[in-house]
């Protein structure tokens, strides 16, 4: 079991609402951002002087520039509903981790500033100066949101805390108070082109090693091309794909699919990154570079088609905004949704019947699937609604004999988040991390005892990294989690290409010239 320097919390059976425990996690805030990583990204370097006219200034902005922050700030009637549905909130026992909690350190600004009521009776209203301390409240608890929308689908008004902590995080940035984390990551993709900071000549030398194993295992050269210019799909993915387990077994996975389908592809060493942080820190214009990277790659190599890796925020900015962001896609094949989930690429071969399974290659295994909350809630996958749930679990069964579904509950739309996301997979919130994953891990434990449940499912980079790290905690195997496609690189049976019956042909010739010399 993982040491830690905090409590973890127990798991239990049944779900249990904590009792309040005020100002549990006032302590947590991550890392801010130094002046290097801040300037890149177009913001001040350090906390700017009269920092609360400007964040007035920003709040008034975003208030007029998107309706909904304005809406959800006036509309909650404080029913409660969303209250234990955070599962922040449910592994911190932190009041100001429920949903309504964290809205009210914004709400309580804007109705000081922004409302009539506010300026002439702050006190009978619930508002407040923007002070300091408000401000070091901010960045702590909007710094406990991983914007999962878990507590939107609770909320009889449709409130979306995810807006309102993205407001916070990008009127925060605006006076010089950034994350380390994310705008360390932003900046790194506009210098290297991926969150890791990985080089071309590094993803080269990945790749040539891929084919290499692939081929010493199975025989048959998968090919997993960089910058070819003409290919006809363009695969994006995140860039943990490229080296840290389990993710690189989803990439090889995607590499025999795509071998399968018999279509030529490539990777991009300029759009080597499906992640886009700028969502997490709220800011359109980031949000719209990091996305540009894709047009500009998908342009240089002449592709017809763009497929997603398996990363959850990434497809919630592709599905939902990658046409406003980087479009017109016009230059594509419009047979082909721009842009496609690798799920509902290898789906769709396997309906029709182009891809042969031997499910006993995952015996060993016995799964459940976790929704990763971007994709769940806030994108779709298909022609079909709740088809990104649908899918997912479509392909499991088609490559695995032993399937069960966590707690109903805690799954679908209904999903808890990893507890890593929204920004918050950095080390220096490891004490979130892990209380914010009690909830999805309590469930899993509980299909463990009562399924013999095994491994864990997940199209998340995001969270496969998070429960890596978080299972140990709970004393779970961090292998547990397991990428989808790589179920599908287990079981899926491989057909040998023309240069892999050649080079089969080649030891029988040396055979028989060895024969013939004897003779
Ligand atoms: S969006 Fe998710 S993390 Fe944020 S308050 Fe709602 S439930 Fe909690
Ligand atoms: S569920 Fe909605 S209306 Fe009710 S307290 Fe929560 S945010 Fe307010």
């Amino acid at each position: 079991m993982a040491k830690a320097t905090f409590e973890v919390p127990e798991l239990s059976q049944y779900p249990e609402v904590p009792a309040l425990v005020s100002e549990t996690m006032a302590h947590s805030a991550p890392f801010v951002s130094r002046t290097e990583f801040q300037e890149p990204l177009g913001f001040p370097g350090e906390l700017v002087e009269d920092w609360q006219a400007k964040a007035l200034d920003k709040m008034g902005e975003l208030l007029g520039k998107y309706r909904g922050l304005r809406v959800y700030l006036d509309s909650c009637v404080k029913c409660g509903s969303c209250t234990d549905k955070c599962h922040y909130y449910l592994g911190t026992k932190d009041p100001k981790n429920m949903p309504v909690g964290r809205q009210d350190l914004m709400r309580k600004v804007y109705r000081r500033y922004f409302t009539l009521a506010g300026r002439f009776f702050p006190k009978l209203v619930g508002a407040a100066d923007f002070t300091k301390e408000v401000l070091d409240e901010w960045y702590s608890y909007y710094h406990q949101c991983s914007q999962c929308r878990r507590c939107s689908v609770f909320c009889p008004y449709g409130i979306d805390t995810a807006e309102i902590s993205m407001a916070a995080r990008e009127i925060m940035d605006s006076i010089g108070v950034g994350q380390k984390y994310c705008n360390e990551i932003i900046s790194k993709v506009y210098k290297i082109g991926n969150n890791l900071g990985l080089p071309g000549p590094a993803l080269m030398d990945t790749l040539e090693g891929l084919e290499e194993d692939v081929y010493d295992e199975t025989g048959v050269r998968v090919r997993y091309p960089i910058d070819q210019v003409g290919a006809e799909i363009l695969l994006v993915t995140p860039s943990a794909d490229f080296f840290a387990e389990p993710h690189v077994d989803g990439l090889i996975g995607y590499g025999k699919v795509l071998h399968e389908a018999g279509v030529s592809w490539t990777l991009s060493s300029h759009a080597s990154e499906a992640a886009n942080f700028g969502m997490f820190i709220g800011s359109y214009e980031n949000m719209r570079r990091v996305a540009q990277r894709i047009r500009e790659a998908a342009i240089q190599l002449k592709v017809k088609r763009i497929v997603f890796g398996e990363c959850g925020h990434a497809w919630r900015v592709a599905y939902s905004f990658l046409n406003t962001l980087a479009g017109p896609w016009d230059f594509l094949d419009p047979r082909y949704p721009v842009p496609q989930h690798i799920c509902e690429f290898t789906y769709d071969l396997i309906q029709k019947g182009k891809l042969t399974f031997d499910k006993g290659e995952n015996d060993d295994k016995v799964l459940t699937y976790h929704d990763s909350c971007n994709v769940a809630r806030a994108s779709r996958m298909g022609d079909t609604p709740g088809g990104q749930f649908e899918i997912p679990r479509a392909i499991i069964k088609a490559v695995c004999n032993h399937y069960y579904d966590m707690d109903e509950e805690t799954i679908r739309d209904r999903t808890f988040c990893c507890g890593g996301g929204g920004g918050l997979l950095t080390d220096d919130l490891m004490e979130l991390r892990v209380k914010g994953a009690k909830p999805r891990v309590e469930a899993l434990n509980n299909v463990m005892q009562e399924k013999g449940v095994t491994h864990m499912a997940a199209i998340c980079a995001i969270c496969k990294s998070q429960f890596t790290k978080v299972l140990p905690y709970y004393g779970m195997e961090m292998d547990q989690i397991v990428s989808l496609h790589q179920l599908v690189s287990n079981a899926i049976v491989l057909t040998p290409g023309p240069e892999d019956e050649e080079a089969d042909e080649e030891p029988d010739d040396k055979d028989d010239e060895a024969e013939g010399d004897e003779d």
